[in-house]
């Protein structure tokens, strides 16, 4: 069979991950930092979350940089977050040993730009061919590269993020954190508590086996950040996914804050400050847009689902001289440009101490002024996604359409989003207004409009 070389077989938008012992072992491991040591020679940084297969794993992708003659230096268990800010400060490169938000039987390895962004799909497709094709410039014994341990260099993160705030602005904040047993218990504490705020933890101690919560940060893993944010009279709880790269709030009463609504409040405050252009998926919610054309001289730029496509945009549109102010989606993963390209759950935590400090407002009052919206979220299980969604693009002729990821429909103040799953084999589907019933008759229209194309598909698969 001919190998398709223009797609990713492998890495996924948020670099390689699977179930160790079967997708994810310290072979293919090996190869990743084999095939990356061959395409970026020089001093790499590596680290990793608190995952149990995160030792193992980081041994055989040490073992794979070294062999190609780069000189590693190992933060030891650290955010992703802070790797790339490091990587960005005096790397060459960087690899993190992490599965985000997966279950703890999940590893998975990020490949790191000198830049500090995710590497791209183009280089990530060449890492590929070198990784299958076993294409790996190995070096001789007088050649072979060094390995040095670093663990100190993650207080250049938290000062850096720390550096951002005036002096004590959190003076007189309770917060409490639940770092969810990640990495994150070895900064948000610190960076709050630099910042001037009283910290109190949940799930604060490393363990990869993560017995309090799992590594996402759902709604029903914070009931114990939750009730430590109300029994211990907290300004707010804040917690993090099993890498830190995302943040996700509760307010004083310990209700979780939508996502959404989080971008919206930080993207509101920022765009208070500054003016320019705010960049984030076709997925956010309209409230992000509503918040940001309120202000004057500020709008929304979107792109592809995917934080790598939002940190790219941002970088580009700075390059083109445009102001950009922030970025992001609405999952907890927030974009400071004047910190760094990629989503950064400490520098979250941080903003929201800052955004309470200047505002004098609980957290909850910030919430309820923003503009209300109704979202339906649904997804459909089937394997001719993508063509099933190819097909509506000409089911809705009397609207506005964006084709941007998947098919966006506009009309009037409602909009609906159906993409095609990235990893699974099912269409997702996002209807929101603001007006219920307008949600809910778009939503019944989508539905009938995808079980045509769905008969259509199988039918035409049928002959
Ligand atoms: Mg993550």
């Amino acid at each position: 069979m001919k190998r398709n070389i223009h797609a990713k077989r492998l890495f996924g938008t948020n670099g390689v991950r699977g179930i160790v012992g079967k997708e994810i072992t310290p072979e293919l491991v090996l190869h990743i930092g084999e095939a990356f040591g061959s395409m970026r020679p020089g001093r790499i940084a590596v680290g990793r979350d608190t995952r149990t297969s995160g030792e193992t794993l980081i041994l055989a992708l040490k073992s794979g940089l070294l062999a190609t003659g780069c000189d590693v230096v190992d933060c030891g268990i650290l955010p992703t977050p802070a790797l790339q800010f490091l990587v960005k400060e005096e790397f060459d490169g960087g690899a993190m040993i992490t599965a985000s938000h997966n279950p703890p039987e999940y590893n998975g390895v990020k490949i790191i730009e000198p830049d500090g962004t995710e590497m791209s799909d183009e280089e990530t497709i060449l890492l590929e061919q070198r990784l299958f094709d076993k294409s790996f410039a190995l070096k001789p014994w007088n050649k072979v590269g060094r390995e040095a341990s670093a663990p100190d260099l993650i207080d250049h993160y938290i000062n850096a993020i720390v550096g951002h705030f005036p002096p004590n602005i959190g003076k007189g904040m309770l917060v409490a954190v639940d770092p969810g047993s990640g990495p994150a218990c070895l900064t948000t504490p610190k960076i709050l508590k630099k910042l001037g705020c009283r910290v109190m933890t949940v799930n604060g101690v490393m363990n990869g086996t993560f017995p309090g919560r799992l590594p996402e940060p759902s709604m029903e893993g914070l009931k114990a950040l939750s009730s430590l944010v109300v029994s211990s009279g907290t300004s707010f709880g804040v917690a993090h996914d099993g890498d830190a790269d995302r943040a996700v709030f509760v307010d004083e009463n310990g209700v979780y804050i939508e996502e959404n609504q989080e971008f919206a409040l930080v993207a509101q405050y920022l765009c208070q400050q500054q003016k320019g252009i705010v960049v984030t998926p076709v997925s956010t919610s309209q409230l992000v847009e509503a918040v940001v054309a309120a202000k004057k001289n500020c709008s929304v730029t979107y792109t592809k689902v995917g934080s790598i496509y939002v940190a790219r945009t941002m970088h580009s549109l700075m390059n083109e001289g445009k102001k950009v102010v922030f970025g992001g989606e609405g999952n907890g993963g927030l974009i400071f440009p004047d910190h760094q390209f990629c989503r950064d759950g400490g520098m979250t935590a941080a903003m929201m101490v800052s955004i309470l400090s200047k505002t004098k407002k609980p957290l909850s009052g910030l919430v309820a002024c923003l503009p209300k919206r109704f979202m339906i979220k649904d997804k459909i299980a089937t394997p001719d996604a993508q063509k099933v969604v190819k097909r509506l693009e000409q089911k809705f002729p009397h609207d506005r359409i964006d084709l941007t990821d998947g098919v966006k429909i506009t009309r009037n103040s409602t909009s609906a989003l159906i993409r095609a799953s990235g990893t699974e084999p099912l269409i997702r589907i996002i209807v929101e207004s603001d007006q219920r019933d307008h949600a809910e008759s778009l939503f019944q229209e989508l539905m009938k409009r995808v079980s045509e194309c769905l008969k259509t598909t199988t039918k035409q698969k049928k002959r």
